[in-house]
């Protein structure tokens, strides 16, 4: 995702105690004068209120605020991706339009009410397997999405270039994560359209081992086995033998994309260690 800031203009004055250029209606930041009570900058205070507007909308609780309906949960990751896409580019450019006058205002509300309903709907969106970790990402990216809005927000209602320029480096960071959050989201995607929607069982083998090498990041089977032995070494104690490390890599890749992950590493230490102690065992 690219860069995005937002250009703030300051209104300045001639301080009257030592003389310096200031921002209006802000102490003195090198003789600390507190500013004249006729001292107001009106264009800073309307940018203010706009987002203080918007504010109030985004702390709305999700099961309070209005929500879409969203469609079948075969479609939803489509259809949330849509749009957020849409939204975003929505955003970025009603919050430019609010930092300058006054006509962004409602565009800004929209958009934040937008982003407010989408994250309902995934609040009430049905969680159950095999959709748990794909809306459990969804709602980590709607999130990352609410951190950057909120974020953006505060740079709005900065009173000096300092402030806003910290709150918009802090915005770019969520925007960031929200990158992340994509990437994260996409796998699970994936790995729940291959294991709902193949019916081919060789292609499900073959693409399950597409995932799981992409996702242990390795260049092929030998490196993958090598990986997952690693892996399985950490958590058992155990390498295992040649092709235990595969194994564990197409496991391990439904687990965190379908099922729980923590839960998966747990179970598969605890059965090793029950299967290891007891000298009757073959
Ligand atoms: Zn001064």
């Amino acid at each position: 995702m690219s860069k995005f800031a937002i250009h703030l203009s300051f209104n300045v004055i001639s301080c009257e105690g030592c003389g310096i250029k200031r921002i209006r209606g802000v102490p003195c930041a090198d003789c600390e004068r507190r500013p004249e009570p006729w001292e107001v900058d009106s264009a800073a205070l309307c940018r203010r209120q706009r987002a203080v507007e918007a504010q109030q909308i985004l702390a709305q609780a999700a099961d309070q605020s209005e929500h879409r309906e969203l469609g079948a949960p075969e479609f939803l990751h489509a259809e949330v991706y849509a749009a957020l896409h849409t939204w975003m580019t929505g955003f970025f450019d009603a919050v430019s339009a609010a930092a300058e006058s006054q006509e962004g205002a409602q565009r800004l509300k929209d958009s934040v009410t937008e982003l407010v309903g989408l994250r309902a709907a995934l609040h009430r969106a049905d969680d159950r397997r095999p959709m748990r970790q794909l809306i459990s990402a969804l709602r980590g990216l709607i999130a990352e999405l609410e951190s950057m809005v909120g974020a953006y927000l505060e740079t709005l209602l900065a009173s000096t270039p300092l402030q806003a320029q910290n709150h918009g480096a802090r915005a770019q960071r969520h925007l960031d994560a929200a990158t992340e959050a994509i990437t994260r989201v996409e796998s699970v995607s994936e790995a729940v359209e291959i294991l709902t929607h193949q019916r081919d069982a060789s292609r499900t083998q073959a693409q399950l081992l597409q995932l799981a090498l992409g996702s242990a990041q390795q260049p092929n089977l030998l490196a993958l086995d090598s990986w997952g032995r690693d892996s399985l070494w950490e958590i058992t104690g155990s390498r295992g033998t040649a092709g235990h490390g595969v194994f564990f890599g197409i496991c391990r890749v439904i687990a965190q994309n379908l099922f729980n992950d923590g839960q998966f590493c747990y179970v598969l230490r605890r059965a090793y260690q029950l299967f290891s102690s007891s000298p009757k065992s073959s």
